[in-house]
């Protein structure tokens, strides 16, 4: 048992059931809050409509622009509504792209948010910003920037397609896999993050095969909710340093990689981390957790190989390099070799060893 730590609860609001998008007018009459601006992607704007028009007066329009990466050029766009609506509170409906609009938001005004995800990113429950401008993404950390209330409806889950909830699914389980071995875990955080792995293992199966299930929907969800905790409670290492260098280096897609990359930075960090990383492998309900990870991947039909997302076998000495520049605290000492190792058998697609 670990004796020996500090842990410090992120406070947060959280609604959450089947339904419960019904409960955003009390909820942003509870913030003291009279207009909401409703933000979203282009993709989602027609339910971010739906929404305004249901708040009635308590709406302050919708701004629907939210995209990638936070470049902040959009948030200055967004600000411009912000300022002519008269906001005085924002409603973000959507994944990662829509709840980092809001948190940019926020950390420019102070407005309060409201995030409903419809994803399993897990972005609502941290207090962590990322943002590009000029091609640099760099990222915050700010009390201001954590939602102040989240609603998990898994109604709004059920339309992500299968592709993209395994993905995000996989995206989500790394917060907790790096969670149970973080620097500055503790034991509460290790019970949710092996909780949430667990959750996450059980729904995604099923999800691949029967999209509609709720029940496993609901199951996602709140292991989205737990692994996203992690994400907001402990520091992440080798796994999110490697995914950050994937993703602004070769612009690869944000949930495709963390899905790839899992079962090799679990494998690589196993030898180091050893009771981290059986509790993650109970979760799993097998005995090793980078093959487990790595079988899940496969039983869901999660893409599998960094060269089927965008990545050039040149890249694999690029991205080696990069990540060896900047060197940070990891279970495991960054090792030249066991990374390059690593990068070649994720980019090709093999098994973690
Ligand atoms: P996303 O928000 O970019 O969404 C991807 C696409 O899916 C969008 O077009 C969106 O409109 C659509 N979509 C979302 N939910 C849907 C649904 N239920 N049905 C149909 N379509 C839906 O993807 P993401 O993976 O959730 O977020 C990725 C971004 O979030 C990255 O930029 C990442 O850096 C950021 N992120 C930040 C944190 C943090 O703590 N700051 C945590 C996790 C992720």
């Amino acid at each position: 048992m670990q004796t020996d730590f500090i842990y410090e609860a992120l406070p947060t609001r959280v609604i959450f059931g089947e339904g419960k998008l019904d409960q955003l007018l009390p909820e942003i009459e509870r913030l003291g809050a009279k207009r909401a601006l409703v933000l979203s992607t282009p993709q989602q704007e027609a339910w971010a409509q739906q929404i305004a028009e249901q708040l009635g007066t308590a709406s302050a329009g919708v701004f629907a622009g939210a995209t990638m990466h936070t470049p902040v050029t959009v948030t200055l766009k967004a600000m411009e509504h912000v300022k002519a609506s008269g906001a005085d509170c924002l409603v973000a409906l959507g994944g990662g792209s829509t709840i980092g609009l809001a948190k940019a938001i926020a950390v420019r005004t102070g407005l309060p948010q409201i995030a409903v995800p419809t994803t399993y990113a897990g972005s609502e429950m941290t207090p962590i910003l990322g943002q590009t401008e000029n091609g640099i993404k760099t990222t915050i950390r700010q009390p201001v920037i954590q939602p102040k209330a989240v609603i998990y409806d898994v109604n709004l889950t059920l339309t992500l397609p299968v592709g993209m909830s395994a993905t995000s699914g996989l995206n989500a389980m790394a917060h907790a896999v790096e969670g149970l071995y973080a620097q500055d875990r503790n034991p509460i955080i290790s019970l949710i993050a092996e909780d949430g792995i667990r959750a996450m293992a059980y729904a995604l199966p099923i999800i691949a095969q029967s999209p509609q299930d709720k029940e496993a929907r609901l199951q996602a969800q709140y292991g989205a909710w737990l692994c996203g905790i992690c994400l907001g409670s402990a520091g992440m290492a080798l796994h999110h340093k490697l995914c950050h260098v994937l993703g602004g280096s070769f612009d690869l897609p944000h949930a495709e990689t963390h899905a790839i990359m899992l079962p090799h930075t679990a494998a690589y960090n196993t030898p180091n981390a050893g009771e981290a990383m059986s509790r993650a492998a109970r979760a799993l309900g097998t005995d090793d957790a980078g093959h487990g990870l790595w079988q899940l991947a496969k039983n869901i039909n999660a893409p599998m190989a960094l060269k089927d997302i965008g990545m050039t076998q040149a890249d694999i000495e690029k991205a080696l390099d990069i990540a060896l520049k900047n060197p940070y605290w990891n279970p495991r000492p960054l090792e030249a070799e066991g990374l390059r190792g690593l990068l070649e058998r994720a980019w090709a697609g093999e098994p973690p060893r």
